[in-house]
């Protein structure tokens, strides 16, 4: 079989061509190619000759990314169905705001998690993602950017499809692919990695010495709550996780981010709020409120707006720092937790 030749290193590649009898700096061109330039084959790499084009397509597998399937929303969202080269859909995001876009990226096809709202946890979990395919959803969802305002993407968060964590290293080497100058060069600090809370993963992430940014996918305060909607709680306990975080706020300097979806008389009472509370005195940390979008199957329903804004009202009080995230691209299944490939 042919290796892809986006899983070299620089210093990898450089091995290769000398293999190939040729020159240190075509090596280093075509990783300029790959990386800083996102060509999407070897027809695209100009600057080299017919032959060593074609040479190379015979050495090596080229395995982006193609656009499938585009659907926009009415407020402008743009969710893109992307294909694999194994024949596997995965789907990204593109959500624009007043000053920003933001793309929402998939780390695996499907997920191995099955918490209990989520529509991903539903479908198998096929594989992981290389990181070329998740820097390729970047750059795909970067065009649309373009397309809608004429600007780049500002910000990215790893909230697709999947559990960043268990796709441990093509994730991180897909952020230093996106952040580095000898790739995309996008700021670290406009990254941010959501987690389901797997403590060992959070921990070595802390251990990068990069300044991405973490969300736990919180949904519920107390571990006998969140046992019960989420199954990785189990060997993962909130006190656990809690630790962890600390530790990655202390080595990133990075407020955490906790992710609530507010569920109709599950977690929505003012006592969860005192939970919740207690938590952020804990660590360094905003919220996040999130809208549950109804998922098939699912009999949890989104509280009620009265319940909401009084769980709201109840943090702020305390002096939380609460944000209430409105869904976006509802027209279209494109809001986070209903990425399932429902064209599959
Ligand atoms: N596996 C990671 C990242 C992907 S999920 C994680 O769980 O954090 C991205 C976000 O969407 C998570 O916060 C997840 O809990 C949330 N989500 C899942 N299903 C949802 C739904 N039906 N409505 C709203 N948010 C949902
Ligand atoms: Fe997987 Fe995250 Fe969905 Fe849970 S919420 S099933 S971890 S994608």
């Amino acid at each position: 079989m042919k290796n892809d030749i986006r899983k070299f290193s620089a210093e990898e590649m450089i091995a290769e061509f000398e293999k190939m009898g040729e020159p240190k700096f075509r090596a280093k061109q075509v990783h300029e190619w790959l990386w800083k330039k996102s060509a999407r084959s070897f027809e695209e790499m100009t600057n080299l000759s017919k032959e060593l084009r074609a040479k190379m397509a015979e050495q090596f597998s080229f395995y982006s990314v193609t656009e499938n399937i585009v659907q926009k929303s009415l407020d402008g969202t743009v969710k893109l169905g992307m294909k694999l080269h194994d024949e596997r859909l995965v789907e990204g995001v593109m959500i624009p705001d007043d000053e920003r876009s933001t793309a929402c990226v998939s780390s695996q096809v499907g997920c191995t998690l099955s918490c209990s709202f989520c529509a991903t946890g539903f479908l198998k979990r096929e594989r992981n993602l290389e990181a070329g395919e998740i820097y390729d959803q970047v750059v795909l969802l970067n065009k649309h950017a373009l397309a809608h305002s004429g600007k780049p993407l500002t910000n990215i968060v790893y909230m697709g499809m999947g559990e960043p964590m268990l796709n441990y290293d093509n994730v991180m080497q897909s952020i230093r692919y996106i952040t580095s100058p000898e790739g995309l060069n996008m700021a670290q600090k406009r990254i941010t990695v959501s987690t389901s809370g797997i403590v060992r993963g959070i921990r070595r992430m802390a251990d990068e010495g990069m300044k991405f940014n973490l969300a736990l996918s919180l949904h519920a305060p107390t571990d006998e709550k969140r046992n019960k909607i989420m199954d990785i709680n189990q060997s993962n306990p909130l006190d656990e996780v809690m630790d962890a975080l600390n530790y990655f706020y202390e080595k990133t300097g990075n407020k955490i981010t906790f992710e609530y979806i507010l569920f109709d008389k599950f977690n929505d009472f003012i006592e969860d709020a005192e939970h919740l509370f207690d938590l952020t005195e804990r660590v360094p940390s905003f919220v996040n409120i999130i809208e549950f979008n109804n998922v098939t199957g699912v009999d949890l329903r989104k509280a009620k707006r009265e319940n909401r804004d009084a769980f709201v009202a109840h943090l702020r009080n305390k002096n939380v720092n609460v944000a209430i995230r409105r869904s976006r691209g509802k027209d279209i299944d494109a809001a986070c937790g209903q990425l399932a490939n429902k064209n599959e």
